[in-house]
């Protein structure tokens, strides 16, 4: 942009100095010209007003003014056969050259008036002079009107973020005792499932001032400026420490350096580093609290997610049946609802709602009532509204068809089964069939103690459960009817194989030596060729056979156990559509072919 501005002035410099409606003439004084007239050189003169012009028999220009009007010049003129004519002097020929010379000028300021307004736009209504200041807003801590208790169906994200309310209120207590808390807290998790709310939570049950500012606010066209907003906004928040800054969408500042191109870049690296270089100053943060959110934390730049930065990562995924329950059960709370209202009900028929879908929902479910001039919200009106709030979100492809959830909670429950038949295997902490990032459903193994190191059969029961889910889906729907949603599992368990033959020397025929290069098993393609190692096309193609040989092994366990136990699997995904979130205990009963206990919470309905 700057390159292009240089360049307009150069241009008008020139315009404003060239006088295009002549040909270039020389001035020259009026005793040259008198001169050149008595020389014989002079062809043709013209008189305006007091200036003369005259061309001379080279057909060269040249500009002379008179001293006096010497009443003698036109007879000199005329008897050397000069031709002569005047023009009258007129004032236009005086206001051309000044426009000329002032376009340019006014040209400049328009621009800078254009720019000055762009960023005045962007900063807000403080205008200009807020340049370089943060936009963040500070909610004072009485004005904060949220607690635990407002945000419903993330009881575990909830339970993760209780501590900072304990460090909030007595930040140096924490520090006598050397207790680590995080400064920074990453929270994962798609539109409206209540990440802004459960940070303003925090900072309500702590009661200390909340700071809220979108990642996009730090994304300006100008160099330097987000990284300014950066450093004004800390300097701000730490005033008024311990308090809590929530920036929301961290994603437009944090991607990933070097993923994106052309104009910007430059300019969010910088904010980036900033961010960064105020989360390394711990100690002059003290009490202050970062709580990042974002949908994507896949597309991150690594170095936010070091230890000291946003080194804790909470999920705040979309609810269950009975978090969605329990999120109706909040926003009823603000409306006149008829007694035969059952939360349980509208959260069965919700799938795919986030929490802010849910808000909606009673809203317009009180609209509903208000319509039909009615002072007290019935289930009708929850049943009306939803189906036109889920018309509007199947548009987005947000709400999950019958077939999707059966068919995900068939796969899900092919994982959990074949995990529980092995006994080296972690034991499995809960299973759900609400989507998570951009897996549709997701089983939850705990380990039981820290890994440092894992036995052959740990790593060949991974294997078949990764294949679970995928040999489920073709038990019950036929080869041809896969799905693509088995990628992950496939990728890691060929990964893990890969790993035991190239690197942990698991193979029978190759033995415990070392096939792959350092770390090359884990970039972006794991193909070993013998090219970029040394070793001969014949051990890569045995490092191939010896990969497929592991893979195919335990996919026949796995699939074993799941025709052996297919009973367990049907009533599994049963659970799962009627629970979508089932746990442990569920799971044990599941398995001993018992009935199946109500989850923990759900009585609480
Ligand atoms: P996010 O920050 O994740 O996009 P918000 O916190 O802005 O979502 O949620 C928007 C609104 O949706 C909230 O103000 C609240 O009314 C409602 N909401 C979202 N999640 C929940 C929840 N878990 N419990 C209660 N209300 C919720
Ligand atoms: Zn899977």
């Amino acid at each position: 942009m700057s390159i292009g501005i240089i360049l307009l002035i150069i241009f008008f410099f020139i315009l404003s100095n060239f006088n295009f409606f002549s040909p270039p003439a020389e001035n020259v004084d009026y005793s040259t010209f008198i001169h050149k007239v008595v020389k014989g050189d002079v062809k043709q003169v013209k008189f305006i007003g007091e200036k003369i012009e005259f061309i001379d028999i080279f057909k060269r220009y040249y500009n002379t003014y008179t001293p006096y009007n010497d009443p003698n010049l036109v007879n000199i003129l005329l008897k050397k056969n000069i031709i002569i004519s005047g023009e009258k002097y007129h004032e236009s020929h005086f206001l051309t050259s000044v426009i000329i010379s002032w376009v340019p000028m006014i040209l400049l300021i328009g621009i800078w008036i254009f720019f000055m307004r762009q960023i005045y736009l962007s900063t807000g209504k403080d205008g200009a002079m807020m340049f370089g200041k943060n936009k963040s807003r500070m909610l004072e801590k009485n004005e904060i009107k949220i607690n635990f208790s407002d945000v419903a169906g993330c009881d575990e994200a909830k339970e993760e973020v209780s501590e900072l309310v304990e460090y909030l209120k007595e930040p140096n207590k924490f520090k006598k005792i050397g207790g680590k808390i995080p400064q920074g807290i990453l929270m994962v998790g798609p539109p409206g499932t209540g990440k802004t709310l459960l940070a303003q939570a925090i900072a309500g049950e702590a009661k200390v001032p909340f700071f809220t500012v979108s990642g996009s606010d730090f994304v300006e066209m100008f160099v330097g400026v987000g990284a300014a907003r950066v450093r004004d906004m800390f300097a701000n928040a730490r005033k008024f420490s311990p308090c809590i800054i929530f920036i929301d969408e961290i994603d437009s500042i944090g991607r990933n350096r070097g993923s994106g191109f052309g104009h910007g870049n430059e300019e969010r690296e910088q904010t980036l580093n900033q961010m960064l270089v105020e989360m390394d100053g711990f100690e002059s943060n003290k009490g202050i609290i970062i709580i990042a959110a974002t949908n994507r934390q896949d597309i991150l730049d690594p170095a936010l997610l070091r230890p000291g930065r946003f080194d804790r990562q909470v999920f705040v995924s979309l609810p269950d049946v009975l978090g969605r329950s329990q999120i109706l059960k909040v926003h009823i709370k603000k409306i006149p609802i008829s007694k035969d209202f059952d939360p349980l009900i509208i959260a069965r028929g919700t799938p795919g709602f986030s929490g802010a879908d849910l808000a909606h929902l009673v809203n317009e479910a009180a609209l509903c009532a208000v319509r039909d001039n009615r002072k007290i919200v019935n289930m009708l009106d929850f049943e009306r509204s939803k189906d036109k709030i889920i018309m509007g979100l199947e548009k987005t492809s947000k709400i999950m068809s019958d077939f999707q959830k059966e068919s995900t909670a068939y796969h899900e429950s092919g994982h959990v089964i074949v995990g529980k038949f092995f006994p080296e295997h972690d034991p499995v902490h809960k299973v759900t069939i609400i989507p998570r990032g951009s897996a549709l459903g997701v089983t939850v193994f705990l380990p039981k103690e820290d890994i440092f190191s894992v036995s052959k059969k740990k790593l060949e029961s991974k294997i078949a459960t990764l294949y679970g889910g995928r040999i489920a889906e073709e038990i019950i729907y036929g080869w041809d009817n896969v799905s693509t949603g088995a990628s992950k599992d496939i990728e890691m368990a060929t990964k893990i194989a890969r790993n035991m033959v190239t690197k942990w020397g698991l193979s029978d025929k190759l033995g415990p030596v070392l096939y792959t290069k350092k770390n090359s098993a884990d970039s972006e393609s794991y193909k070993i060729t013998a090219k970029n190692n040394n070793f001969s096309e014949e051990t890569a193609r045995i490092i191939d056979e010896e990969i497929k040989h592991i893979v195919d092994i335990n996919y026949r366990k796995a699939k074993k156990i799941l025709q052996d136990n297919l009973d367990i699997l049907h009533s599994m995904k049963d659970a799962l559509i009627k629970y979508e979130t089932i746990d442990a205990l569920q799971i044990n009963d599941l398995i001993d072919r018992k009935k199946v206990r109500k989850p923990k919470n759900w009585s609480s309905l």
